[in-house]
């Protein structure tokens, strides 16, 4: 049985820093609040909660002060920086660079229009939360589509500008960057390609991968973004793909008539427990071939 980890895998390296970030100041501190579930896969929070570390919402956020709280790499809009400064809150800000990077662009883009009339269209999930922290750089005032079915929200007499959530598949965007397109014929059309390549990237290693095994396990936790988009595309590529978030749910059944295995993950998913998925199945597969 020949069982492979993708190498292409694992965090990527906004989610690497801010767990850094996160295990260094527990050792200076027996408790760190950190605002929304540092990376979303529950085996890591699991972990990092055994050091010390709180997660909050926003909610329980706007009634603390005098603490600390670590900022997770999806960033925040200015309005959590606001009440910190006034709460005596010590942020630990782990903002990815590539989402900081956005916000300035989006913000600057903004401040920049003269004209005050461009509409700014993002293109990412409702309410997610690196969304909330765009939106939140023009308090507000933009619109958020999260496929091309909903362009109509759009009015095609003013100027636009498009950008994409980071995380948002590169397709998606470009069908909905052609509509725009072929629709502002008349009007000022700026398209700002935003798209992560640490997720970007690994649509296509993904593809390749996939394709080279009988079964693949796709292991991520159930509330990533580019976790359902990536086990869709080994589901397309391989139909017999699995997704799991913890190594009990492997079935043993699954290798019955496979002589190959694949595991891969999402740009959440640590690398330590694609190894344990890894051993668990080498187990499974010395028991059915002894
Ligand atoms: S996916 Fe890209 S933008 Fe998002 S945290 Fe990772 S490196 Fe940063």
């Amino acid at each position: 049985m020949i069982i492979e980890i993708d190498k292409n895998s694992g965090f990527c390296f906004g989610v690497v820093e801010a767990i850094r970030k996160a295990e260094e100041t527990l050792q200076q501190q027996d408790v760190l609040y950190c605002l929304g579930d540092i990376v979303h896969n529950d085996a890591e929070v699991e972990r990092l909660t055994r050091k010390g570390l709180i997660t909050i919402d926003h909610e329980l956020f706007f009634t603390m002060k005098d603490t600390t709280v670590l900022l997770r790499a999806h960033g925040e809009p200015p309005s959590t920086y606001e009440y910190a400064r006034q709460n005596n809150i010590h942020l630990i800000d782990a903002t990815c660079p590539v989402v900081l990077k956005l916000q300035q662009r989006i913000r600057k883009g903004s401040e920049s229009d003269k004209s005050e009339n461009t509409q700014v269209v993002i293109y990412g999930k409702k309410n997610h939360a690196e969304v909330n922290g765009l939106v939140g750089q023009i308090n507000g005032k933009a619109i958020v589509i999260e496929n091309v079915d909903e362009i109509d929200k759009i009015n095609f007499t003013r100027p636009i500008e498009l950008y994409s959530q980071t995380t948002k598949d590169l397709d998606g965007f470009h069908v909905l960057a052609d509509e725009l397109k072929r629709r502002a014929v008349n009007v000022p059309l700026k398209i700002h390609d935003t798209v992560c390549r640490q997720v970007a990237n690994r649509i296509p290693a993904i593809r390749k991968f996939s394709a080279r095994f009988g079964l693949i396990i796709f292991v991520s936790g159930q509330k990533s973004s580019n976790g359902k988009m990536l086990y869709h595309i080994c589901q397309s590529v391989n139909p017999n793909s699995k997704f799991i978030s913890s190594i009990e749910e492997i079935d043993e059944q699954w290798i019955t008539d496979v002589d190959s295995v694949g595991i891969c993950g999402a740009t959440s998913t640590p690398k330590n427990l694609l190894e344990e998925v890894a051993e668990a199945l080498r187990q499974l597969a010395f028991k059915k071939f002894k």
